[in-house]
């Protein structure tokens, strides 16, 4: 059966906007009783935006765009996406208000044109007390080959590579595009080689498909790279409403960890900072790390800092939120920087969500809300 594409936008969402008002200088002074960081309802404070640039993607991981699905489906018309400016604008109050963190993901961040172009004025962007910002990118790695050395030049300074398999039969089937396993490993190779890394890389495991994957993934990986290459489990997680989701096929990060350290003896490491989402280990032999992101058997919801900027400028303050809150309005209203903080502010205050947490809990409003799908307001 067709399962169909939820999508919560506002009914103006199509609609040809003017173009962005130029940036005004943040007055410092205006910004008042809004002395970062903000911290939301439950006290956690905005760390960490991710930016999805594009809702179109090249693959169709079963999990996250499943073909039958996102195959003629209808995505979102240029005129609807935020522009780079738009998008730098921003990032740039994001970062005066305390986030420390800027993620660029879509669906298929290298599938926007020039993507570039929009790395050089986020790269340059330095918080309140003159440090840079940590900018990275989360890609497929299908054109990474081509487009490592611009990425790099633009200023990114690292990307995660998300690959389910090393097998190029299963990664075909995982991708359900027929895409070969080859390209992106010398997408990683080349990413290396023009300085982007340590390269993170990010396996999503599905029971009963690619777990037979993890240990030929991690041998290649820690044999060929070492420490340059940083690979994290991802548990299969119940975004959105189209992947089909089961409890039956979430495989649990201590399974794999088991399973990893069978082979290869791992020493827990410390957290780096705090809201981490990976729980990080190193091999005892030194040759690198790998963490595992426990989404659903251990939520990370306390320390959870992030907030999702969606391509066409809604905000989400959890991957499993329903209604964003538009910010392309205002955007395209002619609303000075102070006017884009407040409405900031209010979003990120009135923020309680915990989903994973609840996940499983008999509050049925976490169950029955409709989702947003994870190819829109990115990973
Ligand atoms: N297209 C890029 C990519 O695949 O890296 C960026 C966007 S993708 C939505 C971001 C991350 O979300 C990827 O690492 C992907 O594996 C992960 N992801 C997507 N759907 C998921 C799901 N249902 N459970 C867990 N991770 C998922
Ligand atoms: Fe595309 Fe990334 Fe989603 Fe796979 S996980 S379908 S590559 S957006
Ligand atoms: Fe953050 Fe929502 Fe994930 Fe919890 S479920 S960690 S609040 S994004």
């Amino acid at each position: 059966m067709k399962r169909k594409v939820i999508l919560l936008r506002d009914a103006s969402s199509h609609q040809v906007e003017p173009p962005a008002a130029a940036p005004s200088p943040l007055p410092a002074a205006s910004w008042g009783a809004h002395t970062p960081p903000l911290v939301d309802g439950l006290g956690r404070p905005l760390r960490d935006l991710r930016i999805s640039v594009t809702d179109r993607c090249n693959f169709r991981c079963s999990y996250c765009m499943p073909k039958e699905v996102f195959d003629g489906h209808q995505f979102l018309p240029h005129a609807s996406l935020l522009s780079f400016e738009e998008i730098a604008r921003t990032a740039r109050v994001f970062v005066q208000l305390g986030v420390r963190k800027l993620r660029l993901t879509g669906g298929e961040p290298l599938l926007r044109r020039q993507v570039e172009q929009l790395i050089e004025p986020l790269a340059a962007l330095q918080t309140p007390d003159g440090r840079p910002v940590d900018i990275a990118l989360t890609t497929n790695g299908s054109v990474l080959a081509r487009k490592a050395a611009a990425l790099k030049s633009a200023g990114l300074r690292r990307v995660t590579v998300s690959l389910d398999a090393l097998d190029d039969a299963v990664f075909q089937r995982m991708n359900d595009v027929g895409f070969p396993v080859a390209e992106v490993l010398d997408g990683i190779d080349t990413a290396l080689a023009v300085g982007l890394g340590p390269v993170k890389v990010n396996m999503v495991v599905k029971r009963g498909t690619n777990d037979q994957e993890i240990l030929p993934l991690a041998g290649h990986l820690r044999d060929r790279y070492g420490d340059q290459i940083r690979l994290r489990f991802i548990e299969y997680m119940d975004v959105g409403a189209t992947n089909g989701w089961r409890m039956d096929e979430v495989l649990p990060s201590t399974e794999v960890r088991t399973l990893i350290q069978s082979r290869w003896p791992l020493v827990p490491l410390e957290a780096e900072t705090r809201g981490e989402t990976a729980e990080r280990w190193r091999y005892a032999d030194g040759r690198g790390e790998v963490g595992f992101i426990s989404s659903v058997t251990r939520a990370f919801c306390r320390g959870c800092n992030r907030i999702r900027l969606s391509t066409e400028g809604r905000l989400y303050t959890c991957l499993f939120g329903s209604q964003g809150h538009d910010l392309r309005g205002l955007l395209r209203s002619g609303a000075d920087d102070a006017q884009l903080a407040e409405r900031i502010h209010q979003v990120w205050q009135g923020r309680t969500d915990r989903y994973s947490e609840l996940r499983g809990s008999t509050e049925a409003s976490v169950a029955t809300q409709p989702r947003i799908e994870m190819h829109y307001i990115g990973g």
